[in-house]
C-alpha cells in the first residue's frame, strides 16, 4: 500500500489538545478544495512521493515523538490513508488525522484523534462540509472553528447548537490576517461555549513548519 507524501518533518504540534507535543507530520499530497486562506495552498497541487506504509513507519519510528498527525492537503482524498492510520495506530503512535470534513470519516480507525476542520463562510468551501461526520465523531476528537471574521464565530455557534449533546471538544483559532485574536478571545470567552477552547496557532507563533 502507498501513498502520494509532500513531506514528513518533526515539529511542535501546534494546535488541539496536544498543542505543545513533539510530533511528526505525514503530510499527504493533495486537497479538492480552494480555501480563500490555504496556508499550504503548494500541497493542493503537489503530486508527492509514493512512500509504503512501511517505509513511511521504518522512517519516522526513529524521529523521536509519540504523537503523530497525518495532514494534508486532505488526507482522506487517498484511498490507503485509511490503512496508514490503523498501521500507526496499530505501531502504538498516539494519532492525530487534520481533515477539513469535507470527506467520510466512517472508515478512519476509531483509535485515531480527529481534527475536524469546519470550513467557515469566507473560506468560500463552507458547503463542501459532510455534516454526516459530526455523528462519526467521539470523546477523541475535536472540531476546529477556524474564524476570520464575525459571520465565522455566528456560523461555528449554528453548528454547536445543533450539537449540544456532543462529545467531541469544539476550538476556536483566529485567521490572524483577517481577525485579531483578542477579539475571537473575548467573543469565544462571552459567547462560546464552556467546552471551547480558543487556540492560536503555535507553531507560526515561533516561527516553526
Ligand atoms: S482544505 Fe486545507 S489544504 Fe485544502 S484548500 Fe482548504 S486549507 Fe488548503
Amino acid at each position: 500500500m502507498s501513498l502520494k507524501v509532500y513531506e514528513i518533518f518533526k515539529s511542535l504540534q501546534g494546535e488541539s489538545s496536544f498543542q505543545g507535543l513533539p510530533c511528526v507530520f505525514i503530510r499527504l499530497a493533495g486537497c479538492h478544495l480552494n480555501c480563500s486562506w490555504c496556508d499550504t495552498a503548494v500541497v493542493r497541487t503537489a503530486p508527492g512521493i509514493p512512500m509504503e506504509i512501511s517505509d513511511i513507519i521504518n522512517r519516522i519510528s526513529v524521529m523521536g515523538a509519540r504523537v503523530v498527525e497525518v495532514t494534508g492537503g486532505e488526507p482522506l482524498l487517498q484511498d490507503d490513508s485509511f490503512a496508514l492510520l490503523s498501521a500507526l495506530n496499530d505501531y502504538g503512535f498516539t494519532v492525530l488525522l487534520e481533515t477539513s470534513g469535507a470527506c467520510p470519516l466512517d472508515k478512519v480507525d476509531p483509535r485515531t484523534h480527529i481534527v475536524m476542520d469546519v470550513k467557515p463562510p469566507s473560506s468560500g468551501e463552507a458547503s463542501s462540509l459532510c455534516e454526516e461526520n459530526f455523528a462519526r465523531l467521539d470523546h477523541l476528537d475535536e472540531v476546529k472553528f477556524p474564524c476570520a471574521s464575525r459571520e465565522d464565530f455566528d456560523n461555528a455557534m449554528i453548528h454547536l447548537r445543533r450539537h449540544e449533546h456532543r462529545r467531541w471538544r469544539p476550538l476556536f483559532t483566529p485567521v490572524t490576517a483577517h481577525l485579531e485574536p483578542s477579539t475571537l478571545a473575548s467573543w469565544v470567552l462571552t459567547e462560546g461555549p464552556p467546552d471551547g477552547r480558543f487556540q492560536l496557532q503555535l507553531h507560526k507563533v515561533i516561527g516553526l513548519p
